[in-house]
């Protein structure tokens, strides 16, 4: 018999080898696992050619390692087969192993498939050599050796498919099984080789005409080397790229749900918002119509907010409203739905067995509310109102729903608040009636709907003309002429205002613009201010521009604020006022009495008029109390150094007496009504002569 010998290093390089390749091999099973349609068929065979080339290079490297005395080579073809087997064979693991699930049964027939492939690989790889005679196989160890490269396989897919998912320490995982693994295919190899005995005189076939020689062995080394590496580089670029995809696409999700998130809710309460609620609603209606059932829909508005608001400041107002979301949101189930839509208004939609359920919900949710509220050191009561429609039975459409039950709501309130009232139809003729005027007022200044009329401003002692007031009014197409008491209020709660009251200042700048060229250069134009536009930041913009585009010194324009705007915010107001005083535009208290300012602060007001109101004036001839009121204001206006003005003469006697009192100007229906502009000049032109003080 021949004794063979083997070259260490070799016997090691192959270990190596093999470790190397059950590595590549583990990683690409992750690349597989976690890939998608097209490239799970790329990595597929881009893994088994580097797996397979791996092992089959262990294996030729590890048969080069094996030195007989006699000469040796390998036959071509054959050894392609056996590289061709053992790719195919690898091909088939990782297929395997990609599968979704891998039951015992199918672990254990690869098993057999993987190890008779890496055994045909090994024995095909040994007939290359081509010995004459063949090779006599001792049967226990050939056995062994197939038993090896079973069990050895079953291992490996098993290993393989537990850890084909990115979980943390995989990779060292992955390394020790690969150790493992490497080792079982070399115990397979060197068995297989153990088995094989080799007669007395044997010559080896493929000695002269088949592979063989120096530098052969480098050759597959840096070859199959070449190949794992590339591909264990590859995977794990791809990796990385993944794991980045991931993460970005992971963040992008999340900016997403917030968004989402932010979009459909309210940021103080975290409840939802009315965009979510009229969708929930709309749901609520489509589950009726298809499963029958009921809802009710209560529209919560708390009464006594605002004073808290305002005597507290925002902050505390805030708190209070979280706290009024989480009382309001206790006790409910999770299909109801609490959503706050304005300041200090909540609806909510309850699913019901019975309508008449919707009342113990409603008293249980008003008396939630009025137990008091301790925030801060402080303890805070409140209460709320609430107005409640039912579905099906109170409107078509989720908007109709809410209007419907904002009417019953303001119907509670009216009935003393701290209470709760059910829709009725004849609470909707007003609310509709409001709904379809804001429809309107929001076309009336696109459709020039608004007109200005001007009510003169006289002298009280020469008598003679110092100007005039514009008073909005509003040419309703079916409504006829609309005073602004029926809009204005409308106009502020939509912030229309802000726009109407631009176009009231650039039509009142045009109109004085003509009366300047026609030689009234000494008249002033009075405007009305809202609180709304006061508050708004292009005020002084807005006043400046109209001024400039019709070419007005800015002292031709009065602005009227009424005095309870003028204090709401004493000290923004002062800024703005300020402000519009440096520019010289002309400033007048409005309604002045009506609220309470305090003298300090009035001082302070950068003001050149005071406007009596014109309740204090109506009363005059009665009441002893207006009278002394209205003297100590023009008192007290002239101390400050301010002009007076008394507003709402109606008589010869109101005129007389305020004139005595030392008003300096007169404006009322006794001289002059308020009219559109082609009938202002006609009309002071009947003025009645002053009377003489
Ligand atoms: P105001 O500023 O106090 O305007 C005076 C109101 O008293 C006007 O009512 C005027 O027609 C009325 N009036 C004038 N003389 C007499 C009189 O002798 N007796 C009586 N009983 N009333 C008299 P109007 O035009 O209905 O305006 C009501 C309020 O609407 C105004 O009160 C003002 O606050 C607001 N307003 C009017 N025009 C505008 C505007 O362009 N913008 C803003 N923001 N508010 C405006
Ligand atoms: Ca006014
Ligand atoms: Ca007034």
């Amino acid at each position: 018999m021949l004794i063979g010998s083997y070259s260490l290093a070799l016997v090691f390089i192959s270990l190596c080898v093999a470790i190397l390749a059950s590595y590549t091999a583990l990683d690409l099973t992750g690349r597989i696992a976690t890939a998608r349609g097209w490239a799970v068929h790329l990595w597929m065979a881009g893994g088994a050619l580097a797996m397979g080339v791996g092992i089959w290079s262990m294996h030729f490297i590890g048969m080069l390692a094996f030195r007989l005395p006699i000469e040796l080579g390998y036959d071509g073809p054959l050894t392609l087969l056996s590289l061709l087997i053992a790719i195919l064979s690898s091909g088939f693991a990782l297929w395997l192993v990609s599968q979704p699930r891998l039951p015992a049964l199918q672990l254990a027939f690869g098993a057999l498939v993987m190890g008779a492939g890496i055994s045909a690989m090994h024995y095909c790889g040994m007939a290359a050599l081509k010995m004459q005679p063949g090779i006599d196989y001792d049967p226990t160890l050939f056995g062994a050796s197939l038993a090896i490269a079973v069990v050895a396989s079953a291992a490996a897919l098993w290993i393989a498919f537990r850890l084909r998912r990115n979980t943390p320490y995989v990779r060292l995982a992955r390394s020790g099984a690969a150790v493992i693994m490497g080792l079982a295919i070399v115990g397979m190899h060197y068995t297989g080789m153990a088995a094989a005995n080799f007669a007395q005189g044997s010559f080896c076939g493929a000695a002269g005409s088949g592979l063989s020689g120096k530098g052969l062995d480098s050759l597959v080394l840096v070859t199959s080397l070449a190949v794992l590496s590339i591909a264990l580089l590859i995977s794990m670029l791809d990796a990385r790229l993944e794991a980045r995809t991931a993460m970005l696409a992971d963040s992008l999700s999340q900016a997403n749900r917030e968004l989402t998130h932010l979009a459909l809710h309210d940021t103080l309460t975290g409840l939802p918002n009315r965009v979510l609620l009229a969708d929930r609603i709309d749901q609520a209606m489509h589950k009726v119509m298809a499963e029958g059932g009921c809802f009710a829909l209560m529209f919560i508005d708390l009464d006594g907010f605002k004073p808290v608001n305002d005597a507290f400041g925002h902050h505390m107002g805030d708190q209070l409203l979280r706290e009024v979301a989480l009382r309001l949101r206790d006790g409910l189930r999770s299909q109801d739905t609490l959503a706050r839509i304005g300041g200090d208004e909540f609806v909510l939609l309850v699913q019901l067995a019975e309508p008449d359920d919707a009342l113990q919900v409603a008293s249980r949710q008003v008396g939630l509310i009025s137990r008091p509220f301790r925030l801060a050191e402080h303890e805070l009561q409140i209460s709320a109102s609430l107005g409640i429609v039912l579905y099906p039975g109170n409107g078509q459409t989720a908007e109709e729903l809410l209007m419907n039950a904002d009417a019953a709501m303001y119907h509670a309130k009216g009935s003393g608040k701290n209470g709760h009232s059910f829709f009725d139809a004849s609470m909707n003729s007003n609310a509709r009636k409001q709904l379809q005027l804001l429809q309107d007022l929001r076309q009336a200044l696109e459709q020039r709907q608004f007109r200005l009329y001007y009510q003169p401003k006289f002298d009280a002692l020469k008598g003679t003309p110092v100007g005039a007031e514009a008073l909005l009014r509003w040419e309703h197409p079916e409504e006829g002429l609309l005073l602004p008491d029926k809009f204005i209020a409308l106009a502020e709660k939509t912030g229309l205002i802000i726009a109407i009251g631009d176009w009231v200042l650039d039509e009142a700048c045009r109109q004085m613009r003509l009366w300047y060229e026609q030689g009234y250069q000494h008249w002033r134009i009075a405007v009305n201010l809202s609180a709304l536009q006061f508050c708004h930041a292009g005020l002084v913009d807005s006043v400046a521009g109209a001024l400039a585009r019709h070419q007005l010194p800015a002292n031709s324009l009065t602005l009227e604020i009424t005095e309870t705007t003028a204090m709401s915010d004493a000290d923004a107001s002062m800024a703005v006022l300020q402000k519009l005083s440096d520019m010289g535009v002309d400033l007048s208290i409005d309604d002045f009495g009506t609220g309470y300012s305090s003298l300090m602060y009035l001082k302070r007001l950068p003001a050149n008029e005071l406007k009596i109101d014109r309740g204090f004036v109506r009363d005059l001839e009665h009441d002893t109390d207006d009278a002394a009121i209205v003297s100590a204001i023009v008192a007290l206006g002239q101390a400050l150094g301010l002009r007076i003005v008394a507003e709402g003469v109606e008589t010869d006697m109101q005129q007389t007496f305020l004139t005595r009192l030392g008003c300096d100007s007169l404006q009322g229906y006794l001289l002059g009504h308020p009219l559109p502009a082609e009938r202002f000049m006609a009309d002071i032109g009947r003025l009645k002569q002053p009377v003489a003080s």
